[in-house]
């Protein structure tokens, strides 16, 4: 594991291409052309499907199934050449659990609610792996928590909890842009037993972080502007990429929600806490204020853990023990019995109530 790490490691320097993102520090110093471009994004060719359904042949139906093939929808093993313009069960099919992870009523159809999610920009990790995904487990087990894990439930192990990270050499980051990454490790280490360090050492590091562009060594290219925005491994292996062709606002003010649906800058420190997330152990979630969740607006702005992310992490490394225990699962779960049992009782009591009701009437 660590021989292959090293070697990735060493891929990447020797074909990492220089840096093209543009950091923003503030919403003024975003030039007026990048509002024009929001919807740049080549996922927005998808609209053109509005009202598809099965039985329908149609131009782009073939790239969709590519995207939801990407996103674990549908299984690997089809090939992405031999997709054809026909809309078929297995697209109606991802359709469906695509529909039922995102919270959208499930029709198999291309509705506009539906396209409108699918063209959002969002991470490059799949929503599920081999086919199996506890995304929106919640609502089928009747739990409350949405948070999911990677297969396996990869975490790192117990003798590490002082993890390091390094910044690929050769992006040549400012303070500015490495202090986000600061701030968004901080997030998660203030609900766990972790620490965080920066390393000025590449290959010592737990965790490497670098913008890329195009393809770049690992079979995951990135795509150019919006569309998918960064991805990550799961522990241990530590590789944390981001879209180098993306313009990131590393400012800490949240973006006008006025000027929101149409810039396409997209604020750095919301990804890396998601990231972050990833490279912990945690896979996506249907909740939408929780960091997991796998999509994110342009311009929008997500930085503070959820109640599904703590519960989820802490699922993973328990709470932290300096904490004020206010994000501790013991503490929560306590109250989220006490709520289950009360549900439990006024529920009998109403199946009692009808019975009673029924039989003397
Ligand atoms: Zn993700
Ligand atoms: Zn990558």
């Amino acid at each position: 594991m660590r021989f292959l790490r090293l070697l990735t490691i060493l891929s990447l320097l020797l074909i990492v291409k220089p840096i093209s993102a543009k950091f923003y520090t503030n919403i003024s110093s975003i030039p007026p052309l990048q509002f024009l471009n929001a919807t740049r994004s080549a996922w927005e060719t998808f609209e053109k499907l509005a009202g598809c359904h099965v039985g329908d042949k149609a131009d782009g139906i073939s790239k969709l199934k590519q995207y939801f093939r990407r996103f674990g929808y549908i299984a690997s093993a089809a090939a992405v050449d031999n997709f054809t313009d026909d809309f078929d069960d297995v697209l109606r099919s991802a359709i469906n659990t695509y529909q039922k992870n995102f919270n959208l009523k499930v029709t198999g159809k291309l509705d506009a609610s539906t396209l409108r999610q699918i063209t959002k920009p969002r991470c490059g990790n799949p929503d599920l792996i081999d086919g199996f995904s506890e995304m929106n487990a919640g609502k089928k087990f009747r739990r409350t928590e949405r948070y999911s894990f990677f297969p396996g439930k990869p975490r790192w192990p117990k003798q590490r909890r002082d993890l390091s990270y390094a910044f690929v050499p050769a992006n040549n980051l400012t303070d500015d842009v490495k202090q986000v990454f600061a701030r968004a490790f901080s997030r998660w280490a203030d609900v766990t037993p972790l620490n965080f360090t920066r390393s000025e050492s590449l290959l010592g590091a737990d965790i490497v972080i670098g913008f890329f562009v195009g393809e770049h060594g690992d079979g995951e290219p990135f795509d150019g502007a919006m569309g998918t925005l960064a991805h990550a491994s799961s522990p241990p292996t530590g590789m944390f990429h981001l879209d180098g062709d993306e313009d990131w606002l590393v400012s800490e003010t949240e973006i006008s929600r006025r000027i929101l649906p149409v810039t396409s800058v997209v604020d750095l420190e919301s990804v890396a806490v998601h990231e972050i997330g990833h490279l912990l152990g945690l896979g996506h979630s249907s909740v939408e204020n929780a960091i997991m969740y796998p999509a994110i607006s342009g311009g929008d702005r997500k930085v503070e853990l959820a109640k599904d992310d703590i519960e989820g992490i802490q699922q993973l490394y328990g709470g932290n023990p300096n904490g004020d225990g206010k994000t501790s699962v013991g503490a929560k779960s306590g109250v989220d019995c006490i709520r289950r049992w009360r549900g439990l009782v006024l529920n009998s009591l109403s199946s009692f109530a009808t019975c009673i009701f029924l039989i003397c009437f």
